[in-house]
């Protein structure tokens, strides 16, 4: 049976999650915006125990999470939703980095066109952006600072807590997509310093189509931020539409578990890292690794073959192992990695480069197994 090394794109659901969704879907069906019947009120005290449960991992208030249907939806919110305040300050000058995710990126490009100013930051071979390079962009009109906290196709830190530090006392936004290190990174989350911030369930062991947008109060005050759509008030007009009940409370679930498992979590993700490392070290095959290891967080590795395509790597070894190349929703496009495109690294290399990522229930021997024949197939071809 072939092992799921594909975490980044969505991790499986934690059975613990599931059963209790499906608690919640047989026995809170009503609107949690129902006010005329106590079915209301069960769904209401869901949502609020999952929101209570969000807010307790990054250690904020409860009335600064807003749910929302994953984090391509926060990361819009956050970019589109602060147009109008940008039109009546005038600070329409925003600073992201060339390796965020497709839903900064795109917005961020229709922004442009719509008249302001956009600054990419381009990481260096590291994989990693510079605080500095960011810090320098900063101007009198600038709205907004989004950078993502891990990358999704390297799983290299980025230096959000300097920027962070440094942003706090400026009157400037900082908007963190921490998709990839939600429910992981917890106490560097909990000690950061932020406005708003990103997320999606399912890439902590929750369910897919929902997630969070996390607004920062600051003296009482909640950025100001609009909502896009127009609907209810749920969500304080923020996000409207029907609270998905069990699917927020799976968000709760996952992070309620997340919180009490993290460092045993992390214990396990590094244990499998170490093997795919020794691994590697072990088979004689050519291969390097794509970003400062230094700074990747436990459970994802990038690397590279010599002279093995990673198309013909992946469907060969299909069988031994569920691996990709670049992000999920670009995979059906043969274009290159857009990040590593930025990390200045060869066609060749990018060419032959594999993102394998995982999570604290991989089963270790099936790794050591199917990770071999995977390397025995590389060795083959090189
Ligand atoms: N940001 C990052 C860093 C991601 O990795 C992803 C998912 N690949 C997203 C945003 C978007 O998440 P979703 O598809 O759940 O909306």
């Amino acid at each position: 049976m072939s092992i799921y090394l594909d975490y980044n794109a969505s991790a499986p659901i934690d059975h613990r999650v599931l059963d209790y969704m499906i608690d919640v879907y047989k026995g809170a069906y009503g609107n949690a915006d129902s006010r005329t019947h106590n079915f209301g009120d069960t769904s209401r005290k869901v949502v609020e125990k999952a929101r209570a449960d969000v807010a307790a991992i990054l250690d904020i208030r409860k009335d600064e999470v807003f749910f929302t249907s994953g984090a391509t939806e926060s990361n819009n919110i956050v970019l589109q939703g602060l147009r109008e305040y940008a039109e009546q300050t005038g600070k329409k000058h925003i600073i992201t980095s060339s390796i965020e995710h497709k839903a900064i990126l795109e917005t961020a490009k229709y922004l442009q066109k719509e008249g302001f100013v956009v600054d990419f930051v381009n990481p260096d071979a590291t994989g990693r952006i510079s605080a500095k390079n960011v810090i320098r962009l900063v101007r009198e009109d600038t709205l907004l600072v989004s950078i993502m906290h891990v990358n999704n196709e390297t799983g290299i830190i980025q230096p959000v807590q300097e920027i962070g530090e440094y942003l706090n006392s400026k009157d400037v936004f900082f908007h963190v997509d921490a998709t990839q290190s939600f429910g992981k990174l917890v106490d560097e989350l909990k000690a950061l310093k932020y406005d708003m911030l990103s997320m999606s369930a399912h890439k902590l062991a929750g369910p897919q189509g929902v997630g969070a947008l996390i607004l920062r109060k600051k003296r009482y005050k909640l950025p100001p931020v609009k909502n896009i759509m127009f609907g209810g008030p749920q969500e304080h007009g923020i996000r409207p539409g029907t609270i998905p009940v069990a699917l927020v409370a799976g968000l709760g679930k996952a992070c309620e578990l997340a919180h009490a498992e993290y460092q045993e979590n992390k214990k396990k993700c590094l244990s499998i890292k170490e093997i795919i490392l020794q691994l590697l070290m072990d088979s004689g095959v050519k291969y390097h690794i794509n970003g400062d290891i230094n700074y990747s967080i436990p459970s994802t590795l990038n690397v590279c073959f010599d002279g093995v395509s990673s198309e013909a790597l992946m469907l060969a070894t299909k069988q031994y192992c569920g691996v990709s190349n670049g992000s999920a929703c670009n995979s059906h496009s043969y274009a290159p990695s857009y990040v590593l495109v930025a990390m200045g690294l060869s066609e060749e290399r990018i060419e032959n480069s594999i993102r394998i990522s995982w999570g604290a229930e991989t089963d270790l021997n099936a790794v050591r197994v199917e990770f071999t024949n995977l390397l025995e197939y590389v060795r083959n071809i090189q």
